[in-house]
């Protein structure tokens, strides 16, 4: 993939960071999703997963069949062309070995919309479907495990219902991943600073450290929670407590991770989105039983890093003009009793 220094300069004009909060995180955040698509139409289509039948067929034989069909000939870009498109700006990109593949759904069809978000549930499928997109940048797995392998689930109802909902509809999936952690700057973090206004506080060279204005635990809980968006959320610690250094680690970077970069960095508070409960939370208990003022925030897994996917939305106007793109939040799978 040629990747020479002007698409270099191109790809850190593109990528370079931006007040994405202009484009109203909150008012994404609320897109409201449709309900559940009738019975008797998925019945339908899981018949038609079974026998095979590829409703993109038709889609496939317009778009020409092959990578270079559509390339710079006028026509409509392809799926895979979109694709090709964000990664030509990701260092090492495509991986040789990487969960940043198709998950479904053919991607030599013309793109004809596209709709970013974290996970690419059953009710952001069908919210794609009525905007008319056939092509989701999903972040996160797609059939509830890393590698998106489904053959553990054989013919499980619900992964059948979802395999259907895709087939019927010809949408492709394909997760976004470890390319966009890949870039430099990270976008995924450079969208969730921005979402919170601390990207003036920290760096791209070093970017798990922020250094802000000395405030309380209490205050940056309820700071966090209007900017992401978020009604609850698990912390450690005494909320009058002074908090400077913040470590913040997107994600579920795993008990291993996350404590070397509190070992690194020695903050006030680390934020990260997921943890093991038998992990890291418990190492900040045994920390502040001895005395360090080490506190914690978990945010949940989507919202620490949809700012990303969200922020995505200003590359593909550029690496895809033209093509209505859209994010839809896939929210939070939890409520709280
Ligand atoms: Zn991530």
């Amino acid at each position: 993939m040629d990747r020479g220094s002007s698409d270099g300069q191109m790809s850190r004009k593109v990528w370079g960071r931006r007040n994405f909060l202009t484009m109203g995180f909150a008012s994404v955040a609320a897109v409201v999703l449709p309900g559940r698509v009738g019975a008797g139409e998925l019945r339908g289509a899981a018949e038609a997963v079974a026998a095979g039948a590829v409703r993109g067929d038709a889609a496939r034989s317009a778009g020409g069949g092959g990578k270079k069909a559509a390339a710079g000939g006028g026509g409509a870009m392809t799926i895979r062309q979109v694709i090709d498109a964000l990664q030509a700006d990701i260092p090492g990109a495509p991986f040789p070995k990487t969960v940043d593949t198709i998950k479904a759904g053919d991607p030599e069809q013309p793109v004809k919309g596209i709709v970013t978000t974290m996970f690419a549930t059953d009710a952001v499928i069908t919210k794609a479907i009525d905007l008319g997109a056939n092509f989701i940048i999903a972040h996160e797995p797609t059939f509830y495990n890393h590698l998106d392998e489904t053959d553990w689930l054989g013919d499980d109802a619900v992964l059948t219902y979802k395999k259907a909902l895709l087939n019927k509809h010809g949408i492709v999936v394909w997760r976004f991943h470890d390319g966009i952690h890949q870039h430099r700057p990270d976008g995924v973090r450079m969208g969730v600073m921005e979402a919170l206004g601390w990207d003036k506080y920290y760096s791209a060279d070093d970017p798990p450290l922020v250094v802000m204005p000395a405030a309380s635990l209490g205050e940056i809980m309820e700071q966090v929670k209007k900017s992401l968006g978020i009604d609850k959320l698990k912390y450690i610690g005494d909320p009058s407590q002074s908090c400077r250094r913040i470590v913040f680690s997107p994600g579920a970077a795993g008990g291993r991770a996350q404590i070397a970069a509190i070992r690194k960095y020695d903050p006030d508070l680390f934020i990260c989105g997921e943890l093991n409960e038998w992990e890291t939370s418990e190492y900040v208990r045994d920390a502040r039983y001895q005395g360090k003022k080490l506190s914690l925030i978990v945010l949940g897994h989507s919202v620490s890093e949809e700012g990303g996917m969200q922020w995505l939305l200003r590359v593909l106007k550029e690496k895809a003009p033209g093509v209505p793109a859209t994010h839809v939040s896939s929210g939070e799978a939890f409520a709280w009793g």
